[in-house]
């Protein structure tokens, strides 16, 4: 446990002071208001010393309250919504990039937050929409559905009207060293000829579950947001043929494979360009900070109001 996952949990407890002493310093003043009420509604002011000493300082106490609370409620908010994972066991000759993150990517979710963790109490559920959900933000995607979830119909059964811009959600899972590179630069393509069925390219699937069958590495998932380009069809007999190429390079920017299981069809897109935006959830194992931070216990612990 580092200075600050002790600083974040405790925290909690302060901000509970800084309440406490905001009740009691509103209570005595309304107290001084109803017992002197003709000073404090004076037309002209009290010109008595004394009182505007106490109101002096009633004022300052207040406004360095507020700005204590504001400052915690800020430390609050970067720790969830700017999430950084505490990488752990990804390997002992990785080393962090110093690059800055990628402006393509949105933001790492801790992992506690993904959808098969709601608990489907009050305050806690999944997207009550289901399958038929409209909503096409990532950070929706993983915090309110399954893992088995798929964002969108089958490619080619989208009607174009529906899908103006021609976008689509793809989930990529690789190992969480893989994903911190991604995140400080971009998708790289593949060409390794074994790991490339539907030739060179960046692959995808329709949903976290979706990745599982053919993913080699593990540990990170990735949802993102992709412009599809001309998309080239590939029927599930006909993969082989396309294998460790770059055959449809030529004429299309996008391969979709339809497997016989519509689950894990998978699409390969040949430029990292074609990835708009994306964020990243790191699984339990490699990720420290939400067990030291105690954030998936933060809400039962104290079912802190503040956002
Ligand atoms: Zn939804
Ligand atoms: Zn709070």
């Amino acid at each position: 446990m580092s200075f600050q996952s002790t600083f974040y949990r405790s925290l909690i407890y302060f901000h509970a002071i800084i309440a406490i002493a905001e009740f009691l310093l509103t209570f005595t003043l309304i107290i001084a208001v109803l017992h002197n009420s003709e000073i404090f509604f004076k037309i002209t002011g009290p010109d008595d010393e004394d009182w505007n000493l106490i109101a002096e300082g009633y004022r300052i106490a207040i406004w360095i309250l507020f700005l204590i609370a504001c400052l915690l409620d800020y430390y609050h908010y970067r720790v969830w919504w700017h999430y950084k994972p505490q990488f752990t066991d990804i390997g002992f000759f990785f080393e962090m990039p110093t690059t800055p993150l990628s402006r393509k990517h949105k933001r790492y979710i801790p992992y506690h937050l993904l959808g098969d963790h709601r608990t489907e109490s009050f305050g806690d559920r999944t997207c009550s929409a289901g399958v038929h959900c409209k909503n096409r933000q990532l950070e929706h995607i993983f915090i309110f559905h399954f893992r088995g979830y798929n964002p969108q119909r089958r490619y080619f059964d989208i009607i174009r009207a529906d899908n103006p811009k021609n976008l689509y959600i793809g989930f990529h899972q690789t190992d969480p060293a893989s994903a911190v590179l991604i995140a400080h630069s971009d998708f790289r393509i593949s060409t390794g000829s074994r790991s490339t069925m539907l030739g060179h390219g960046i692959y995808f699937a329709r949903s976290r579950e979706g990745t599982e069958k053919k993913a080699n590495r593990r540990g990170a998932f990735i949802c993102a947001e992709i412009n599809m380009g001309r998309v080239f069809y590939i029927r599930s007999h006909k993969r082989s043929v396309y294998s460790g190429k770059k055959t449809w390079w030529s004429t299309h920017d996008t391969a979709y494979y339809c497997h016989r299981d519509p689950k894990f069809d998978e699409f390969c897109v040949k430029s990292p360009n074609q990835i708009l935006r994306w964020i990243i959830v790191i699984e339990k194992q490699f990720d420290k900070k939400v067990e030291n931070y105690g954030l998936d216990t933060e809400f039962d612990d104290t079912k802190c109001g503040c956002f």
